[in-house]
């Protein structure tokens, strides 16, 4: 293997400690950073990143309120139960858990949690704030994908970068974050013609969409970085990546593992996002 490994599991030990931090610091002025994580059915994959994203707050200072709610909850009881978290002022950031159940209006909740508190950042007073430069909370899967960037002091100005995955929680706000960091990207969907030609002219190519091997060797510029958000499970049920990891890792300058590279900053960020709340709240 060739290329330098991005461990997002290393980097999130350190961020976390920042974390533990400013949330010791701010508990002794008399604010402990909250969140609410809520919970409408029992999708399994989502009971994991709850549990996940519970556990990551207990274990750094964070107060945490979990709530599970049946998949019957109607539509106007979640949105009642945003308005009273919204209000509750132990609680700093308000996340709601995807995919919700069909008779549940995602937008529609996205749009009621507080802006102030939408640690996720999906609401579009914060994707607007994104869009034009000036963000507050950060969609935290990107976001922790500029971490990782940052880190390895890989250079963004100018640099030719190509997303592929058009979503609104990791696709577009990444894009929009390279394109504030000065980037020239290129944004690939499904609907692209020849997404090769467009990722071995890429320094940097981000892939998301959830497609096992989209991204192969020959599709790589020799020492371009890397970046896996992908989250699938090979024929064995093991988790893995979009990226063919092997022979691109022989390729790629920078690349991420899955697992241990983008998923556990995902977390960090949400972490980052809810202690920034509470700093706000607590000038
Ligand atoms: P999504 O909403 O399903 O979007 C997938 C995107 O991929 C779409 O824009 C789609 O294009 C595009 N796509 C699908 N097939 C393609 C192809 N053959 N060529 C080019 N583009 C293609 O998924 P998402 O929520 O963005 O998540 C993407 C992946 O990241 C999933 O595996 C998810 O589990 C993972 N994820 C991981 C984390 C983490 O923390 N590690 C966080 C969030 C998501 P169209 O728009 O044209 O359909």
């Amino acid at each position: 293997m060739s290329a330098k490994l991005i461990n997002g599991n290393a980097l999130s030990k350190i961020l976390r400690a920042e974390v533990a931090q400013r949330a010791a610091a701010l508990t002794a002025r008399g604010t402990q950073p909250g969140l609410a994580v809520l919970l409408v059915g029992e999708n399994p994959a989502s009971q994991v990143y709850v549990r996940n994203k519970i556990k990551a707050c207990e274990d750094n200072g964070l107060y945490s309120l979990h709530e599970q709610h049946p998949a019957e909850m109607s539509e106007a009881a979640l949105l009642q139960r945003i308005a009273e978290l919204n209000a509750d002022p132990r609680i700093h950031g308000i996340l709601v858990q995807l995919p919700l159940p069909a008779h549940i209006d995602s937008h529609k909740v996205i749009e009621a949690i507080a802006p102030e508190k939408d640690v996720d950042g999906f609401h579009v007073a914060n994707a607007g704030a994104l869009m034009t430069g000036q963000p507050r909370f950060q969609p935290c899967t990107p976001y922790g994908v500029m971490k990782m960037f940052e880190s390895e002091h890989i250079a963004l100005k100018g640099a030719n970068a190509v997303v592929i995955g058009r979503s609104n929680i990791v696709g577009k706000p990444m894009a929009l974050m390279l394109i504030n960091a000065g980037a020239t990207v290129t944004v690939c969907s499904s609907q692209t013609r020849d997404l090769a030609a467009h990722t071995r002219a890429a320094d940097i190519v981000v892939v998301a969409t959830g497609r096992r091997n989209i991204l192969t060797a020959e599709m790589v510029k020799p020492g371009a970085t890397v970046i896996d958000v992908g989250m699938n499970r090979d024929d064995a049920g093991k988790l893995c990546g979009d990226v063919d990891f092997g022979p691109v890792s022989e390729v790629a300058g920078f690349i991420t593992p899955v697992p241990g590279g983008v998923g556990p900053m995902t977390i960090t960020m949400l972490l980052v996002n809810t202690i920034e709340s509470a700093e706000r709240a607590a000038l």
